[in-house]
This record gives structure tokens, C-alpha cells and sequence, in this order.
């Protein structure tokens, strides 16, 4: 569906906020990904409105027991069909914009709430991954990532070759805490920013909620692209009612335009 001309020149003035920015921040979430097969939590479709919602001890269960954490894990009768979905998804018109941005110097930093792996295999550098990454483990004493593949498992759970600490998956889970990291790196990057964009996601799950907040509440400029009607819109400059995959492409044109 092409975009109508409100739509554009919505995109039109986005860009041009985004051109005289000094500090120019994204925070994007399922929405994103949506285009590239992958099924939200969430919402009509969801996963977890069709399975059910994982636990939400699910970290105090790891904390309890890391060894059937990882036994657990390993079984393949285990492995879940939202697994099976992200191994198949390739990224889209939506994130190959984000990574076209910051090479074209407008993007200073990606925050995600996507656990796909999506944008940094679309090329996108400085991503920083709220939830996690599903290629990764980390260690939960020191924080350190590993990449999964070729990680020794030999004994479980398996310790962090660094520290000794345990290790699990990357990916955030219900109970864990956001790791201390990534969380202060989110912070200081809203705290710098004077305009985010906030893409396909409603943020209203903390910490990500609180990012275009703190832009906000320091006068920066914040842009959303949304299909969907948002808690968040209220104090946007500029709200584009359309989908990453047609509306950041768009937007990558409009600043070409201007430069
Ligand atoms: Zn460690």
C-alpha cells in the first residue's frame, strides 16, 4: 500500500527535525519486526495470546536451578515455535533504513527492545539490545556476552570463562532484571538525545517507556511510527500512522532530499 501525501509530508517534516538535530536517537520495539515474519507477545496474533504467558518466576526458576534451566533448554522437545519463527527471519525494508541512517551520520545510537538479531544483521553498529540477544549467553555476575555458537557445554550450567559466574541466555527473561549495562547506556544516550524516534512499539514497558520521556522532559523532539495509536502519542511533535517497512524507507528518501 503506497503511502498517501499527508502520510509523506508527515515523513517530510520528521526528516526535517531529524536534519537540525544535534543527537539523534532511535527506540524501536516488535513492530519493527513484524514485516519479517515475526509474531509479536502481544496483541491479535500474539504468541502469548495464543500459548499463554511464560512464567513469571521464570528467572527466580533459573536463580533456583541452573543446571535444569540448562537441561531444560537443551532438550529439543523443548524448544518453543517461537524459536522456530525467529530462525527464519531475514530483515526488512524497515531495518535496513535504521542501518542506512546511521551510515548517512543522522543515527547516533539504536535502542531495541527486539531480541531478533534483525538489525544488526541488517548493519545497523551502535545497537543497544534492551532485552537481550537470542544469538548471545551472558554471564549474570559480570555481564560479559558470548556468542552461543561453539560456547563450552560440557558442564552445566556452564561458567563464564572470565569470572566463573553462571551463565544463561541473553534474552531477558520474566523476573530477571535488565542487565545493569544496557540499562545505563539507554539512560545516558536519552539523556544526550534532543530527538528520538520511536518505532513499532507502544512503549509502555519500563525501562524502554521512560526513554522518550526523558527526551521529552528535556525539550528534545520525539517522532512516532506507529500503525497503531499509542499511550506515547500524546507528546510527539510528529506521529506517522504507518508501518516501519514503508515509513522509514520514506524517511531515508526525505532526508536524501535534504541534504
Ligand atoms: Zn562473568
Amino acid at each position: 500500500m503506497p503511502l498517501d501525501y499527508s502520510t509523506l509530508d508527515l515523513i517530510g517534516k520528521a526528516a526535517r527535525l531529524i536534519k537540525s538535530s544535534r543527537y539523534f536517537i532511535a527506540l524501536t520495539g516488535a513492530g519493527v519486526s513484524v514485516e519479517s515474519g515475526i509474531r509479536p507477545f502481544r496483541g491479535p496474533g500474539g504468541l502469548w495470546t495464543e500459548f499463554g504467558e511464560p512464567p513469571m518466576d521464570g528467572y527466580r526458576s533459573f536463580e533456583d536451578n541452573p543446571r535444569g534451566y540448562w537441561e531444560n533448554k537443551l532438550n529439543p522437545e523443548g524448544r518453543s515455535r517461537f524459536g522456530d519463527s525467529l530462525s527464519e527471519a531475514k530483515p526488512n525494508a524497515g531495518h535496513l533504513a535504521f542501518a542506512e541512517l546511521e551510515t548517512m551520520g543522522f543515527l547516533k545510537s539504536l535502542i531495541t527492545q527486539n531480541i531478533d538479531d534483525l538489525h544488526i544483521e541488517a548493519g545497523s553498529n551502535n545497537v543497544l539490545e534492551i532485552h537481550g540477544n537470542k544469538l548471545k549467553l551472558r554471564c549474570v555476575r559480570c555481564n560479559t556476552r558470548f556468542p552461543k555458537e561453539g560456547f563450552n557445554l560440557s558442564t552445566l550450567p556452564p561458567k563464564c570463562p572470565k569470572c566463573g559466574g553462571v551463565v544463561k541466555d541473553d534474552i531477558v527473561m520474566f523476573g530477571e532484571p535488565i542487565p545493569s549495562d544496557v540499562l545505563a547506556a539507554c539512560q545516558a544516550e536519552a539523556e544526550r538525545s534532543d530527538c528520538i524516534i520511536v518505532v513499532g512499539t507502544s512503549a509502555v514497558v519500563y525501562p524502554a517507556a521512560s526513554l522518550p520521556l526523558i527526551v521529552n522532559d528535556r525539550g528534545g523532539v520525539v517522532i512516532e511510527i506507529n500503525p497503531l495509536e499509542s499511550d506515547l502519542s500524546s507528546i510527539c511533535d510528529v506521529v506517522v500512522r504507518a508501518s516501519s517497512g514503508e515509513a522509514m524507507p520514506a524517511l531515508v528518501e526525505a532526508l536524501k532530499r535534504l541534504a
